[in-house]
């Protein structure tokens, strides 16, 4: 990814902030990039986005595919000598994506992202019925892939009725005490 060198950029500072991450310790050994899950996949692979945070890059960093890709897998976190917890820090990308407005048109992860939490903030856990339906309305896909949903049904892979059983206000303490959360979901 080009890196403007001259722009100036307080992201490293608040993704540090957000995700408890010291980017500076960071040896570049790569070991996160050959154990990540998705790096075949994406054009930015998760050393490089550290080694271009470490070397001051601005927001276009949040448009990177990684950002949206990784699958939160943690296995550069079990990999990387100095313990930085990738998964993390890319957490706090994606919500300074959307904060910033800066989530590329692609795909619609951030939909899903948000249809998801939505749902595990509400009820505890994921209600999947509620995520698809928030997708689906969302992304205008109403038809897609509707096909599947009697043999889930069937199958007992999808619940009619939410979730219950959770305990919503540790769940909701989470997200309440997570980086930059307030309970908020963008
Ligand atoms: S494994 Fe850790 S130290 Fe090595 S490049 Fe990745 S983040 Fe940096
Ligand atoms: S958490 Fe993300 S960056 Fe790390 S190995 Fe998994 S997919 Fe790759």
């Amino acid at each position: 990814m080009k890196i403007n060198g001259t722009r100036k950029s307080n992201l490293k500072q608040t993704v540090e902030e957000l995700s408890g991450v010291r980017i500076d310790s960071c040896l570049k050994c790569m070991k996160c990039t050959s154990g990540c899950s998705v790096a075949k996949e994406t054009k930015m692979h998760p050393s490089e986005l550290i080694g271009l945070l470490k070397l001051g890059a601005g927001d276009e960093i949040l448009k990177s595919d990684l950002v949206w890709m990784c699958l939160s897998c943690e296995i550069c976190y079990g990999r990387c000598p100095m313990k930085i917890n990738t998964a993390s820090l890319i957490d706090a990308l994606r919500k300074l994506a959307v904060e910033r407005g800066t989530t590329t048109r692609k795909g619609n992860a951030p939909l899903f992202n948000k249809a998801f939490l939505g749902t595990v903030k509400q009820y505890g856990r994921s209600y999947d019925l509620q995520m698809i339906m928030h997708y689906k309305f969302g992304s205008g896909s109403l038809m897609q892939d509707t096909e599947k949903f009697p043999t889930m049904l069937r199958k007992g892979k999808m619940a009619l009725l939410p979730p219950y059983g959770a305990k919503k206000t540790v769940v909701k303490r989470i997200f309440d005490t997570s980086p930059g959360g307030k309970g908020k979901i963008k």
